[in-house]
């Protein structure tokens, strides 16, 4: 089998990507709460004459697309889930939950994933191998992939590699990144709680203020990237949030603090949580506090299999040809695809969707956020093309 033009394709099925996507759009639903968007994606796939496993990791479905000739399995994957953002837009499309938009494009990945089993479920009589189709829940900060993992959706057929994208609207139209390498840090959330003793406001020296402390906590951290992180490495760490105190004449007795450190080696995030554990301890007992920290992985960092890769550089080669596929430098960012990169060589895509021209440039997580659907079928083709050449040369 020599691998379609899906290109063409594809642009065929615009009209029907642009439907699912503005329906999905109208009706967004945040993490393990895709139950609407899992009945549509699972309705598809039956008609499809796909295998069709529902409720894998709560509130994810799995296809499973089995061509005509034996293979191995190869693995595509898209994200269902929403944000808690309440909509500022005037499109027809808009969201018609309050609160709850589809600010990420995740919309947009459900329609560009049917559609690439669309493109494949045509074609399924020459295909060499099986193609397992992951439409995974709550990517944003909630255990999604993992929760799917552990449901057993990489266990039958066992994947030998996998492809995801992401749209990305800082990026033309058609632009696509498929790369080797480091492509999204890992993201972990701290929690500390600072704990002095509360009192009056005007008899600080029977107290311990847990707001004093703070102060010297969130002004020590700061030195953390800029004088411990080798200046060649990257590594963010952000305080998010400070909640303490409770009127005006008392002094707190606790501050709990939230926030995020981002790195692309596991060294250097080590060397950030040691160091933010000893600026914890010296400053709290030199200060007559206490304190706690909890750090809860929410992925690890997005590295791009080598050999996937060029499969996938091909495939975008093949797609939007060689002027359009560019070098992607690695962003502080997070992905919970990269779970899946623990088990399967894998490549994550980026495939750009903004237009500057139609003001459809604004970015990720904002509640103006839109992306170009001209996008879609580009990204249903890059798909399918990339598992259709994984499993063709690994026959
Ligand atoms: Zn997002
Ligand atoms: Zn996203």
């Amino acid at each position: 089998m020599t691998t379609p033009d899906y290109r063409t394709e594809a642009e065929g099925l615009a009209e029907q990507l642009v439907a699912w996507r503005r329906d999905l759009h109208q009706h967004p639903e945040l993490g393990y709460r895709e139950t609407r968007t899992a009945a549509l994606v699972a309705r598809v796939l039956a008609d499809l004459g796909c295998e069709v496993r529902p409720g894998v990791g709560r509130t994810g479905v799995v296809g499973l697309l089995s061509g005509g000739r034996p293979g191995p399995a190869v693995m595509l994957r898209a994200d269902m889930d929403a944000l808690p953002i309440q909509e500022e837009s005037e499109a027809p499309y808009a969201s018609q939950t309050p609160g709850v938009m589809h600010a990420c494009g995740h919309d947009g990945h459900v329609a560009m994933l049917l559609g690439a089993a669309t493109l494949l479920a045509r074609h399924a009589a020459t295909l060499p191998g099986r193609v397992l189709l992951l439409f995974q829940p709550a990517e944003e900060g909630d255990g999604g992939a993992a929760a799917m993992i552990t449901d057993g959706a990489l266990a039958d057929p066992v994947p030998a590699a996998a492809f995801g994208l992401h749209l990305w609207n800082s990026m033309p139209l058609g632009r696509v990144c498929a790369q080797a390498g480091p492509l999204m840090a890992s993201a972990d959330i701290l929690r500390i709680h600072i704990r002095g003793r509360g009192g009056h406001g005007a008899l600080p020296h029977e107290a311990v203020d847990a707001i004093a402390v703070t102060g010297q906590v969130l002004s020590a951290l700061q030195t953390i990237v800029s004088r411990n992180v080798d200046p060649q490495e990257a590594a963010v760490l952000t305080i998010g949030t400070v909640r303490g105190g409770a009127a005006f004449n008392i002094i707190a007795d606790q501050v709990a603090l939230e926030g995020t450190i981002r790195t692309f080696s596991a060294a250097v995030r080590e060397t950030v949580l040691t160091r933010l554990r000893v600026l914890l301890d010296g400053i709290t007992v030199g200060m007559g506090a206490s304190y706690t920290l909890a750090v809860q992985s929410v992925a690890p960092t997005v590295v791009n299999d080598s050999t996937v890769s060029e499969v996938a550089r091909a495939a975008a080669v093949q797609v939007v040809g060689n002027t359009a596929v560019a070098w992607c430098p690695p962003m502080m960012v997070s992905e919970d695809f990269a779970e899946y990169q623990r088990y399967v060589p894998a490549c994550f895509m980026m495939l750009g969707s903004g237009n500057v021209d139609l003001g459809l440039n604004v970015g990720h997580h904002n509640p103006r956020f839109d992306f170009d659907e001209r996008a879609l079928p580009i990204g249903a083709a890059l798909l399918a093309t990339a598992a259709t050449r994984f499993l063709v040369e690994s026959k």
